[in-house]
């Protein structure tokens, strides 16, 4: 089937039918009449929306001016202490996109184009100045560059394990962290299964931003054998997540804290994984994150029935973030 149409000169995106089928039967199970307005979103690229993450290591009034007479606001700005003065993210209701920055030798970017839910992991985390910092699974890097947007982390440690995209990760840290601070973020390959065995109780912070089903991009994967052999694998994914878990777990420090995180709605990679976290290990418990959800429940759409410790951002039209899963968990 062909994959994407040339419509306008402009690339087009095309659903894959077959992970739509089995989205519609997994989610109606799952989400009820939920799922249409989300599957609404999920089906239509013109209507997502895109959040500017301000780099407060090149900071520019010009560029805070511009996106306000663009129509743009700052999100995540309140009083609470989940909600770091310094983290500088700007949304807009309507559906655009700004231009990306070009990778540039020696020049800082001032901007960094995310979806505006994957900055609640991250705030869940409330890092604080000199605390160490663990993000297992971290490239491309946007949620490490919104770490440092929040706090000064002691140690700062990115891990991830495929080589081209640790290679992007490095390349996202140098285009957005100055001299002489980016030399103190240690980068490493492991399979983050190991790094609990390697670095036992090392770390106040664990951010487990896992490997996931991804809906949004799944749906609309340019190779349809691709993609049912990714129906395949999708089953073996929670094992995986748990054992990143199980790992991130072992590198915290006794009172020391994690926020796992998946852009899925997929109960068997959301809470499923994290309930079985809580029955199998006795030294963690949830700790309750509805507080931080309710001061941003303006810009967001959560799944109204989950526990305390968790939520879920379902996309909508006109506050299209998500699909966000975030846990936290504590280790005692
Ligand atoms: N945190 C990133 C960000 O905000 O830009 C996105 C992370 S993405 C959801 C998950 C990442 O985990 C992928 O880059 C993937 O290559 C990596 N990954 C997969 N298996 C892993 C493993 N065993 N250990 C560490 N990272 C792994």
């Amino acid at each position: 089937t062909p994959v994407e149409n040339k419509t306008k000169g402009k690339l087009q995106k095309q659903i894959c039918q077959v992970v739509l089928d089995h989205f519609e039967k997994q989610y109606t199970a799952e989400l009820g009449d939920k799922w249409t307005s989300v599957r609404d979103v999920l089906t239509c690229p013109s209507c997502w929306q895109y959040a500017i993450l301000l780099n407060k290591f090149s900071q520019s009034a010009e560029l805070e001016n511009t996106l306000r007479v663009e129509g743009y606001h700052p999100a995540f700005q309140g009083t609470l202490p989940y909600l770091p003065r310094s983290l500088k993210c700007y949304i807009s209701r309507t559906p655009r996109r700004f231009p990306a920055q070009k990778h540039q030798t020696g020049k800082l970017k001032e901007y960094y184009l995310l979806n505006a839910a994957s900055v609640l992991p991250v705030l869940a985390l409330e890092v604080k100045d000199g605390e160490d910092v663990l993000d297992l699974c971290a490239a491309p890097g946007g949620k490490s560059i919104t770490i440092l947007q929040c706090a000064s982390p002691g140690q700062f440690h990115c891990n991830e394990y495929d080589d081209l995209r640790s290679r992007w990760l490095k390349q996202t840290m140098e285009s957005f962290i100055p001299d002489p601070l980016v030399n103190l973020i240690t980068l490493s390959k492991l399979d983050g299964r190991q790094i609990g065995d390697f670095k036992p109780e090392l770390y106040d912070k664990v951010l487990v931003d896992a490997p996931c089903s991804n809906d949004r991009s799944w749906l609309f994967s340019s190779d349809t054998q691709q993609a049912k052999l990714r129906l395949i694998q999708r089953k073996e994914l929670s094992s995986l997540q748990f054992q990143l878990l199980r790992s991130a777990i072992k590198a915290l420090r006794p009172g020391g804290s994690l926020v796992y995180s998946t852009c899925t709605l997929s109960k068997a990679e959301n809470s499923d994984v994290i309930n079985l976290i809580l029955k199998s290990c006795a030294n963690v418990m949830p700790v309750d994150i509805s507080e931080m959800a309710k001061a941003v429940s303006q810009e967001f759409t959560f799944l109204s029935d989950t526990q305390q410790h968790e939520l879920l951002v379902l996309p909508e039209k006109g506050k299209a973030w998500g699909p966000m899963y975030v846990a936290k968990l504590k280790k005692i």
